[in-house]
């Protein structure tokens, strides 16, 4: 057993204090991290505040996380000390599921072991994740990063680049498609980066006009004002695919509208309380509505190593774990552009 030092909450409403807790020495095919930075993804702050009421405490939150390793078990193959590796948000799965022999361990049947606010194969071991000194975890559920990527940068990959990677892909997004990326956020910059570097002509449809420069410089062609009533007309009929990262209640009869006759609007939000569907944005020019949820540890090796040849990567803004309220604040405001990384030297 080793300690790791951290940040936790005890509860729904309580405030991040530091928290030790045990990590276990690395088995033969686990390798120990010392974690650089970790990203603060919206679901971190859905969980730490029980919003999706599913909370188990003390949490330690953090599922984008990027370090070096530093102790590598006698069977380990992928990794070796010193190199850099990432961890996402899952840490283990039962592998045995049909899910998970076709590399969906994220919609592992029996249980994937989330990175936090979960538990390990055993049922009972709680998970603690990234906002700490460091992490064991089996090298399959590991990443190979660059050492050429700036880490902080790549650090969101883990969960924002292949939460929005993975629909791209299965909505086969490349040259010709139009895509639309409803909130400019976390999530929402990544999507709109990741469709851009596939060739698709991307719309950002936002609330915030103080975004417009952003989106095009983040690689969009267009931009809208879902608050605004032009909006419905300009878009009307003309959207393949809309990746809809929103975090809160929002209106997605309206984005509905936006799409092709056949076209998809695909979840990745997750806000807390139920989004309302009228039958006619579906069954009028038969629309589709799907979800998506992070995606394969195969296909986040795919994602990281795309990202490294095409060069996208996080805008981050690098915070101290001392001010973790202070992001969680800005989060939820929308202040920030567009990515909070804790910097995990600041728990010295
Ligand atoms: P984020 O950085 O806070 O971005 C969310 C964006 O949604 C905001 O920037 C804002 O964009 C828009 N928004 C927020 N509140 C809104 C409101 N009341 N009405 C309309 N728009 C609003 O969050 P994130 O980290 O990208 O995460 C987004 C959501 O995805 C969260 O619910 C998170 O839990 C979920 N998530 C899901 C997965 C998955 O696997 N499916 C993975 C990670 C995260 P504008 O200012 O541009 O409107
Ligand atoms: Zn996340
Ligand atoms: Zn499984």
């Amino acid at each position: 057993m080793s300690q790791a030092r951290g940040y936790a909450v005890k509860s729904a409403t309580s405030r991040f204090e530091p928290f030790s807790f045990p990590r276990r020495e690395p088995g033969e095919r686990d390798v120990q991290i010392e974690i650089a930075y970790c990203g603060i993804c919206h679901s971190d702050i859905h969980q730490a505040r029980n919003e999706w009421k599913n909370s188990t405490y003390p949490m330690v939150p953090g599922h984008e996380i990027v370090g070096r390793v530093s102790k590598v078990g006698s069977k380990v193959s992928k990794f070796k000390a010193g190199d850099i590796a990432g961890v996402g948000c899952m840490v283990d799965s039962c592998r045995r599921c049909p899910n998970c022999k076709q590399n969906l361990e994220q919609h592992c049947l029996l249980h994937a072991s989330l990175t936090y606010n979960g538990t390990e194969q055993d049922g009972k071991t709680p998970t603690y994740g990234g906002y700490c000194s460091h992490i064991v975890v089996d090298e399959a559920f590991a990443l190979k990063v660059s050492p050429k990527l700036p880490l902080e940068r790549a650090a969101p990959l883990l969960c924002a680049g292949i939460t929005t990677y993975s629909p791209l892909k299965r909505w086969k997004i490349g040259p010709g498609a139009r895509v639309g990326v409803m909130g400019l956020g976390g999530l929402g910059h990544m999507a709109v980066k990741n469709a851009a570097a596939m060739g698709a002509e991307v719309t950002v449809l936002s609330r915030s006009k103080s975004k417009q420069a952003d989106a095009k410089r983040l690689g969009a062609a267009d931009f809208a004002l879902t608050t605004e009533a032009a909006t419905a007309k300009k878009l009307a009929g003309r959207l393949d695919l809309i990746v809809d990262t929103v975090s809160a209640d929002h209106d997605v009869n309206g984005a509905l509208g936006f799409l092709k006759t056949g076209g998809t609007l695909v979840l990745v939000g997750a806000p807390p309380s139920p989004l309302s569907l009228s039958a006619f944005s579906l069954i009028g020019g038969r629309k589709n509505l799907s979800g998506s949820v992070i995606g394969g540890i195969a296909e986040t090796q795919e994602m990281l190593d795309f990202c490294a040849d095409k060069g996208v990567l996080c805008d981050v803004e690098v915070t101290s774990i001392r001010d973790l309220e202070r992001a969680y604040e800005r989060t939820l405001k929308g202040d920030v552009r567009y990515r909070f990384v804790i910097d995990l030297k600041t728990l010295a």
